[in-house]
């Protein structure tokens, strides 16, 4: 089977699917501040490549993959105060998602997976809504792997487990490994170390990337950020998701 690029499809092609064989998935990013070398669409390179990844997965394994255009507006009121976010309301974001879903649902499409990479409380919050209400409506079975939780989380590198993990070495990592060309390397390389973790100050009740220590929107290590690992990263985030659906059909 094929991973296909949804909206590259005719209306015709997507009418003759397997509704059975059918997974849709849902690259879910941001339009947010990544430091002084990344750019605003970083989580959704992050998340657009871990779909791309997991989805090869899945049509090896029989199904009928749709790559679904991005959602690249969501909740990023963590980096509100940087010029270039853009921050929806959690309520908004997730009836964004219940109503892509009851779409696709109009038309067989009953499946659909999150990949995403921006966690930002509010959108966590917003993704978990969205499955909720879907679930509780019967819309449609949305799948989310969240990566912030275990067992996902115990898989992924280092700095992402340590939570100083903003435009550092993980996500930066992934951006030279899909998109070197917006990365601004001169810069990445002479950024200082910012080891705050943000999922603590989180904990701790900080609202904002300023109040938890990151006065330039990065958090890890930016410097030591490789292709290499970007690659290795996406390949993980790759099998997470892949895993993460063969589950959800198991159940
Ligand atoms: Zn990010």
């Amino acid at each position: 089977m094929a991973v296909r690029r949804f909206a590259e499809m005719t209306w015709e092609e997507v009418r003759d699917l397997d509704p059975a064989k059918v997974i849709a998935i849902l690259p879910v990013g941001a339009t947010e501040a990544h430091g002084p070398h990344l750019p605003l669409s970083t989580d959704v390179i992050i998340s657009e490549a871990m779909a791309r990844a997991g989805g090869e997965k899945l049509a090896a394994d029989g199904y009928e993959v749709l790559l679904l255009p991005s959602l690249a507006f969501t909740p990023a009121k963590f980096a509100g105060g940087f010029p270039g976010t853009v921050s929806l309301s959690p309520a908004t974001a997730s009836a964004v998602i219940v109503e892509i879903a009851q779409g696709l649902a109009a038309h067989g499409i009953h499946r659909v997976v999150l990949a995403n990479s921006h966690f930002d409380p509010a959108n966590i919050e917003s993704l978990y809504a969205a499955v909720k209400m879907c679930e509780a409506e019967g819309i449609a079975e949305l799948i989310y792997p969240d990566l912030t939780r275990k067992p996902w989380a115990l898989r992924l590198t280092n700095e992402f487990r340590s939570g100083a993990c903003h435009a550092g070495q993980f996500e930066g990592s992934i951006v030279m490994a899909e998109r070197p060309d917006l990365v601004d390397d001169e810069v990445r390389t002479g950024l200082e170390p910012n080891p705050v973790s943000l999922s603590q100050a989180i904990r701790e009740g900080k609202q904002s990337f300023e109040e938890a220590g990151g006065d330039r929107a990065y958090f890890g290590i930016p410097a030591a950020a490789t292709a290499d690992e970007g690659r290795r990263t996406v390949a993980e985030l790759g099998a997470i998701l892949a895993e993460a659906v063969a589950e959800a059909l198991d159940r």
